[in-house]
């Protein structure tokens, strides 16, 4: 009936679950939310989803919501309202910076937010408290990706659409578990594959769905994608099937890469890697024959000691066989949070402002400081590695932690809890009273995507709209509209009226931007960045130039980074990542109801091997320790795992939270932990 009708709304938005970027109409009624409907225009996913877009949702409505910012009372919290919360904030930010100077306080941005959010995080930190103090969670996952490719081609994202794998001849997979990380696209590829007779190599220490459906699957030793990469990379040179054009028209430094590559022998590559000679030479053909290669990495190779340095083994690998600048080749970093991408891309970056433009620039600090009307600090800033050092060397003395999970996701857990409550001050804002807010002196309740408009960029780099589904829930806000206060109350004049205001303002300022607006953004539309001012967008990169002086690519010499021994003690390789069902930490996956009963906590899968050597079986209680801490977690047996491999889905932010285990060691270049470098001692406490 139409009154029926009236009641129920449509609202487009975008999948806050991973960086695929799926959109899609969300029908409600009142708070309940209906279903799930994706269009067939929606870029990125065309009609499908995957379970976490479509049974998410629950954690919007849950009871456990925060509903008023909370104020520490000793050892326990006290509801408070907006105005005393704020006052406090700005009263305490204004003497921390009074008494110990701007670089005392920290800043961590959220990947989870809009782009205008972050855009306002970086503003504040900059131009309010006067520090580049600023940071977000890719540090814990994909700098080491746009660290290799801004070396290399300039532009820290993927090469093309996620539409354009389809047309490349082989698709290389290497340490992503991408059925289960990022499920829509992993559909792509599976169709082209069954379908066009794409070539799908996969290589990665567990035998994921990626790897079953594989025509090759390669295990190298953890650690050591690099050699091979680089093997593969020079036998291609050797047999003379670089591509000899596109070098000379487009590319810097091969002579001086090809000298660097020496040592990459075939027999060093087996040795080092435990990949056969035969096989090395089986890839290196493959891609020689294949119509345009695409290579997809994600977190298997960057959370390593040498992760900035494999991603850019990568991204020579794709320039020396002339794989950029046409669709269905390139480089496809798979972002992992929904707005992994914007929140780098946004500024909030110790040492860049939006468009990826240095602060120790001095022109651009100048644009800067004449468009925000401040004096800038020119030194960059800390990363959220150096702010927890800080902290435990006394000169950070306060944090304000927006929308992340960092007393779960970062590594070396009980560092970071002693850090936290050695703090002065600790702001957390966030939907859910989280593991970090435990630790907070005041606790802010922000609003999730769908109470709030703004702008995500996906992995393609695509900017993408979401609409306002429902009101914020008690007395929630926007973050956006929480920045602005916080910045007011501390003399600044923010006069953002809506997220499409704070964009206006930044594509001003960032190059990369220019064009976009929110007209442009409606609905379904979407614009790939870089974004010209007339509004044309690039889904496809590098098909004339690179972004360098010179127009031309950099091939760059790298090496191999050893990863950790195994002693005897700690025999065992812990190897971590994510699950199909949940979502990170589990904050909000957990409490979405269908979801739960599916998977409802997390476990350890064993091989058959080391069951039978340790007398473990399904269900087995075990104890997993480190020099830096202990679990515990229950035994799941599977072949999917080899030797003393074992696998610990990180969606656990209890007593099975894999970062109990994981070290502050990081990766060289980006300071990224070295995720995962875990070697643990196994003991058994308790048989099912
Ligand atoms: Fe959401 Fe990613 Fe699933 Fe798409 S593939 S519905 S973006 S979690």
């Amino acid at each position: 009936s139409v009154m029926r009708e009236e009641r129920i709304k449509k609202t487009k938005t975008v999948c806050t679950f991973c960086g695929v970027g799926c959109s899609f109409d969300v029908w409600t009624k009142g708070r309940e939310i209906l279903k799930v409907e994706p269009q067939q225009d929606s870029p990125a996913n065309g009609i499908s989803t995957c379970v976490k877009g479509k049974f998410g949702w629950d954690f919007v409505n849950s009871e456990e919501r925060l509903t008023k910012p909370l104020i520490r009372e000793g050892d326990t919290f006290r509801e408070a309202e907006w105005d005393e919360a704020l006052t406090l904030i700005s009263s305490k930010f204004n003497e921390i910076k009074k008494e110990h100077g701007p670089d005392a306080l920290t800043f961590i941005s959220s990947s989870k937010c809009t782009n205008e959010e972050s855009y306002l995080m970086q503003k504040l930190a900059r131009a309010v408290i006067g520090t580049n103090n600023i940071d977000n969670c890719s540090r814990y996952c994909q700098t080491p990706a746009t660290m290799g490719l801004s070396r290399t081609v300039g532009y820290g994202g993927d090469a093309g659409t996620i539409k354009d794998i389809e047309n490349a001849g082989l698709i290389l997979v290497v340490g992503s578990n991408t059925s289960e990380s990022h499920p829509v696209l992993a559909t792509r590829v599976k169709r082209s594959h069954k379908l066009r007779g794409q070539k799908l190599i996969v290589a990665d220490i567990r035998k994921h769905e990626m790897a079953e459906r594989s025509d090759l699957f390669i295990q190298p030793k953890p650690g050591s994608d690099i050699v091979w990469l680089s093997a593969v990379t020079k036998y291609i040179i050797d047999q003379g099937w670089a591509d000899a054009s596109f070098i000379r028209n487009r590319v810097n430094g091969f002579e001086e890469y090809k000298s660097n590559l020496e040592k990459f022998t075939l027999e060093y590559a087996e040795k080092a890697t435990g990949i056969s000679q035969e096989t090395l030479i089986q890839i290196a053909e493959t891609i020689h024959e294949a119509d345009g290669t695409c290579i997809l990495w994600a977190m298997g190779v960057t959370q390593h000691l040498g992760g900035s340095d494999t991603s850019t083994a990568i991204s020579n690998l794709l320039l020396v066989t002339g794989n950029y600048g046409r669709p269905g080749a390139g480089a496809y970093p798979l972002r992992g949070h929904n707005n992994v991408q914007g929140a780098s891309d946004f500024g909030s970056m110790p040492n860049q402002f939006p468009s990826y433009e240095k602060v120790a620039d001095d022109k651009v600090r100048e644009k800067y400081e004449r468009g925000w009307g401040v004096k800038l600090p020119a030194e960059p800033g800390l990363n959220n590695h150096e702010m927890i050092k800080g902290i435990h060397d006394g000169h950070v003395k306060a944090m304000y932690v927006k929308g992340e999970e960092m007393g779960v996701v970062d590594s070396n857990l009980n560092f970071v809890h002693e850090a936290f409550e050695k703090l002065d001050f600790f702001v957390v804002q966030d939907i859910f009273f989280s593991r970090t807010a435990q630790f907070a002196d005041v606790v802010l309740p922000a609003s999730p995507s769908l109470e709030k408009e703004g702008t995500f960029t996906n992995t393609e780099r695509r900017i993408q709209r979401l609409y306002q589904v429902f009101e914020p829930l008690g007395d929630s806000k926007p973050d956006w509209v929480i920045l602005t206060e916080i910045a007011n109350r501390m003399g600044a004049n923010w006069n953002y009226s809506h997220p499409s205001d704070i964009m206006a303002e930044a594509v001003q300022l960032a190059p990369l931007f220019a064009g976009v607006n929110y007209e442009r953004l409606e609905g379904y539309k979407s614009l790939c960045w870089p974004v010209e001012s007339d509004g044309r967008d690039t889904p496809l990169l590098f098909t004339e130039d690179f972004p360098f002086d010179d127009g031309r690519a950099k091939l760059y010499p790298v090496d191999w980074t050893e990863p950790l021994e195994f002693d005897e003690q700690y025999d065992i390789h812990v190897n971590n990542g994510r699950l199909l069902e949940h979502f990170h930490e589990g904050n909000l996956t957990y409490k979405s109801k269908g979801i739960s009963e599916k998977t409802p906590s997390t476990f350890l899968e064993v091989s058959p091997e080391l069951a039978k050597e340790r007398g473990l079986k399904d269900g087995t209680l075990v104890r997993l320790s480190t020099p830096y801490g202990n679990l515990k977690v229950k035994c799941h047996i599977t072949d999917r795992v080899k030797g003393k491999e074992v696998y610990l889905p990180m969606n656990d932010s209890g007593d099975s939270a894999i970062n109990l285990l994981t070290s502050s060691k990081a990766d060289k270049d980006t300071d990224t932990p070295a995720y995962k470098e875990v070697k643990a001692k196994l003991e058994i406490l308790s048989q099912e």
